[in-house]
């Protein structure tokens, strides 16, 4: 009785320290006095956590406040953004993006380094491993204030292992542990999530919380979800493998065998051929050469924006097929608003958000009940590299036991 009873003070006192850092991080600054308000716990409570949260230089004063009435000024706690780092890995096959964010989730590194041609997966963690060391040199973050790396990869992935199984475009990234690999190379903590995963759970963390679906437009296309301001995962954390709905049956054909897949018929390499087709690019761009698809994609997208015509009657058919598949997912769990991100989507942004409202205009929606709201993402391209920092972070400020039993995932035997 009394070992059990001790266990679970110990379980509480770290469940506490989180609440608190939590209700730190949500008000920015708040005190002592404040803090046992929001968070319920006693004003003792509150006091032995400050006292161990500034100890641990996880949080600092901040001035005073002054007190309605004649109480004594109160002093403020925010959190010492130097307090932690983490780092995030964005595995994409076209370029990782590595980058350190501070305790209060602010970039202070980025790196962005064109993935390799690698057939050897060996090339590509190294690779990786320099670059984290990179941006923890950049920043000057000292190593022990670094709590882990969290990996954003293109799924499916095999979360127990911290395997990624079989990214599109990554021919020789079969079964490739990478989770371990870069633990054992960085000597960090180490998690593997899904990209998209990630990218929901930045845009939960820059405040975007709610019910919604991030859709990602990448060498990939997937949806995270956030629903009632949790991050879904699923059974196996694989949520959001759309890639393979079907919204043209002409379409192009899929490496899955089918025909019309809207992972497929939103790649830029078949709008650059649809582009070639309708006389708006010129012909001859090598359809194998990732740059080449690359520069005439971004020409399709400044035609398309800056006048009506065939080149916006492109963009504006693939807006059609996603609406489709956003309604399908919007109704399905009664979902606030879609938010698009990924490389793609920085192309398109400019008149793709209207062309989706508009596709979705004459849909039926839950909206007949609540608004339906299309945004696009605030975080820019690094969305998926903030999302698996901010996956670490969320493990500091997580009172939620089901993060606590994710642990496992973390490697941490150092
Ligand atoms: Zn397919």
């Amino acid at each position: 009785m009394t070992v059990r009873r001790g266990t679970n003070l110990d379980r509480v006192g770290g469940f506490n320290d989180a609440v608190v850092l939590d209700a730190i991080r949500r008000s920015e600054q708040l005190s002592r006095v404040e803090l046992a308000e929001v968070t319920g716990l006693s004003g003792q409570a509150i006091s032995n956590i400050a006292r161990r949260l500034l100890d641990a230089g996880l949080v600092r004063e901040a001035g005073r406040q002054r007190s309605a009435g004649l109480g004594k000024p109160r002093t403020l706690l925010e959190l010492e953004p130097t307090g932690q780092y983490a780092v995030g890995v964005h595995l994409d096959p076209a370029v990782v993006t590595v980058v350190l964010l501070d305790l209060t989730g602010d970039v202070v590194a980025r790196r962005r380094v064109d993935t390799p041609y690698a057939d050897d997966p060996d090339v590509l963690i190294a690779g990786i491993a320099a670059t984290i060391e990179d941006v923890m040199t950049l920043a000057a973050a000292p190593r022990d204030r670094v709590v882990g790396v969290g990996i954003a990869a293109p799924g499916p992935i095999d979360a127990e292992r911290g395997f990624v199984v079989d990214p599109p475009n990554l021919a020789a990234w079969h079964l490739v542990p990478i989770r371990d690999e870069l633990h054992e190379r960085t000597g960090l903590p180490v998690l593997l999530d899904k990209d998209v995963t990630a990218a929901a759970s930045a845009e939960k963390w820059a405040g975007g919380g709610g019910s919604f679906v991030f859709f990602y437009l990448g060498t990939g296309v997937g949806a995270g979800l956030v629903i009632g301001d949790e991050v879904v995962r699923g059974s196996s954390s694989n949520v959001g493998e759309i890639g393979h709905v079907i919204v043209d049956p002409d379409g192009p054909v899929c490496y899955c065998g089918r025909r019309g897949c809207v992972g497929e018929a939103s790649q830029p390499r078949y709008l650059v051929q649809q582009a070639v087709r309708a006389g708006v690019l010129a012909s001859g761009i090598d359809l194998d050469d990732r740059k080449a698809v690359d520069a005439a994609f971004a020409r399709l997208c400044s035609l398309a924006a800056a006048d009506p015509g065939p080149a916006r009657e492109i963009v504006a058919a693939l807006a059609v097929r996603i609406a489709k598949v956003v309604e399908d997912i919007a109704n399905l769990l009664d979902l606030e608003r879609v938010v698009f991100g990924g490389p793609h989507w920085e192309r398109l942004a400019p008149l793709f958000g209207d062309a989706v409202r508009a596709a979705l205009d004459g849909r039926f929606l839950v909206r007949s009940v609540h608004p339906f709201e299309v945004a696009g993402t605030a975080l820019g391209v690094d969305v998926g590299a903030i999302g698996a920092a901010s996956l670490v972070l969320d493990q500091t400020f997580s009172p939620n036991p089901s993060v606590l039993l994710q642990s496992r995932e973390l490697v941490a035997d150092r």
